[in-house]
């Protein structure tokens, strides 16, 4: 028999198979007239997978889990969390179902994973659904998140479902949708919370040898491959955390069901990047108290590596003052880790990486006179950065222009100059484009009616982030002056 060419290739469920505590066998809803609304077609490449096929019938229906890849047995994970610093003991996935793992073009395993594909026996009064707004919002934000090379889950599709899904009683309904997620893993804090809490079970330490498979295998010859894992975590997230400060990136809802053990972001809810300079920005309709505020991150980034030390203890050692130790001596790192990381990439997005380490005490004191400026000023983040270069190759119009009345760049100006710093370098690592919220918001709204073009336009833009292109002027608009607070919702 001549068997069609298959959209997806044979699936491994090693998740599921291995960690079977960890998950419930479930299939995604069956949808009216399912419609692929975006395919990422360079993603589909670096997966093996022909993006010809996928844009067929039989591709928008092995992509939405009606129709099952070989191997592929779909399940909800189960997770616990800390929300807002409240312990909820059972969250699990609500709307998303694992489909299975598939080994990409250049031999790493990545998940396939579905959101927004029906009701889970996690859901807890939900609907299990997603509009095509957040949906695409996530595919969005993940693109732009890997373009500024920064590690993330990205989305390989997001697919209209033909439904319509209740969001706001004073709303009318919104069109539904899927989206289809690649992650190398989707470990989280939670998941180990979860795993500690089945005392009767062994699958903690199972759960750490998949971790250790999928995201350090060197960790799992040494003597003490917990610790291992524990100190590979605490240094992803710290280069991680560092890496959105540097972009103005706030996530927005870093609760610990949020936060990989892989190190790449995940769950693009309420994020949005600063506009200008405050370490105090918050976006989040829910994040009233700040907890998750810009300058926040590296913080809570500490307080929940802790919470994942936690649930390593009994792994660590025998005694539990032992155990205390080793994990307190891995945790003692993260502030150096994230100052490391964070002082090399200002000195590149400052131009002065080629001045060495030497500089770096007197890096640090630039940076903080022009951050002080930013914010005092209320001066566009993003813009500052490339203005920057610009002064650097001896062109500081734009630079002045950020600058109400009579105000000027401080002492710290002379101090960078002195430095030589590198314009064109500056301007490889400070992007032009980045998803702005109210754009993002515009281009959502358009694309809700049916209009996919400016979503597709930004996409284009952010995608490439570092290149000025003619017609995308206004992707590099700060926020007009006096605009109220942009507030983001939480992305159902
Ligand atoms: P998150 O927004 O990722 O922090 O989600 C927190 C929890 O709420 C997770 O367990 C989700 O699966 C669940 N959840 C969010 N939205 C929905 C929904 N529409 N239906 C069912 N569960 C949901
Ligand atoms: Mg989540």
């Amino acid at each position: 028999m001549n068997a069609e060419p298959a959209p997806l290739p044979r699936l491994t469920s090693e998740f599921a198979h291995e960690l079977p505590e960890l998950s419930l066998p479930w299939s995604a809803a069956e949808f009216p007239d399912p419609k692929l609304l975006v395919l990422n077609e360079p993603l589909a490449r670096e997966l093996g997978l022909d993006p010809v096929l996928l844009r067929c019938e039989a591709g928008t229906a092995s992509l939405l889990g009606a129709r099952l890849a070989p191997g592929s047995e779909p399940v909800a994970q189960a997770y616990a969390g800390h929300q807002f610093g409240s312990y909820a003991p059972r969250l699990g996935d609500g709307r998303a179902l694992l489909l299975g793992e598939i080994v990409d073009a250049g031999n790493r395993r990545r998940d396939l994973h579905l959101k927004g594909s029906g009701r889970t026996p996690f859901s807890r009064g939900a609907d299990g659904f997603a509009a095509v707004g957040p949906m695409l919002r996530e595919y969005l934000m993940g693109e732009a998140m890997h373009a500024l090379g920064i590690p993330t889950t990205r989305a390989l599709a997001v697919l209209g479902t033909g439904a319509r899904v209740m969001r706001d009683e004073s709303l009318d309904p919104l069109p539904g949708a899927v989206l289809v997620r690649t992650a190398s893993s989707h470990l989280r804090v939670g998941s180990f919370q979860y795993a500690r809490s089945l005392e009767k079970s062994d699958v903690l330490p199972r759960l750490v040898d998949f971790a250790i498979d999928r995201h350090c295998p060197e960790a799992a010859g040494a003597p003490q491959p917990a610790l291992r894992l524990l100190r590979h975590v605490v240094e992803a997230q710290a280069r991680l955390v560092a890496q959105w400060m540097l972009v103005g990136f706030v996530h927005g809802v870093m609760n610990t069901d949020n936060m990989t053990i892989s190190g790449e972001t995940i769950d693009y809810g309420p994020c949005a990047f600063i506009d200008a300079y405050d370490p105090a920005a918050a976006f989040s309709s829910i994040d009233w108290r700040g907890r998750y505020a810009y300058g926040k991150q590296p913080a809570i980034a500490l307080w929940n590596l802790t919470r994942f030390a936690e649930t390593l203890l009994v792994e660590l050692a025998d005694d539990g003052d032992t155990a205390i130790e080793l994990a307190v001596g891995e945790l003692d790192r993260f502030d150096a880790l994230y100052a490391a990381a964070w002082g090399l990439g200002m000195a590149a997005k400052l131009g002065v990486a080629h001045a060495g380490p030497a500089v770096s005490a007197e890096l640090h004191e630039i940076a903080a006179g022009l951050l002080a400026e930013l914010q005092q000023h209320r001066i566009d983040y993003t813009n500052a950065f490339r203005a920057l270069a610009g002064a650097a190759r001896g062109d500081e119009g734009a630079l002045l222009a950020l600058y109400p009345g009579e105000a000027a760049p401080g002492e710290w100006y002379g101090r960078w100059r002195a430095l030589r710093p590198d314009g064109d370098a500056m301007d490889a690592v400070n992007p032009l484009y980045i998803p702005r919220g109210r754009v993002v918001d515009d281009a959502l709204g358009a694309a809700t009616e049916g209009d996919l073009g400016p979503f597709e336009q930004l996409l284009d833009a952010v995608m490439r982030p570092y290149e000025a292109r003619p017609g995308y002027e206004r992707f590099a608009e700060p926020a007009p002056a006096g605009a109220p607070r942009f507030v983001t919702y939480c992305g159902t």
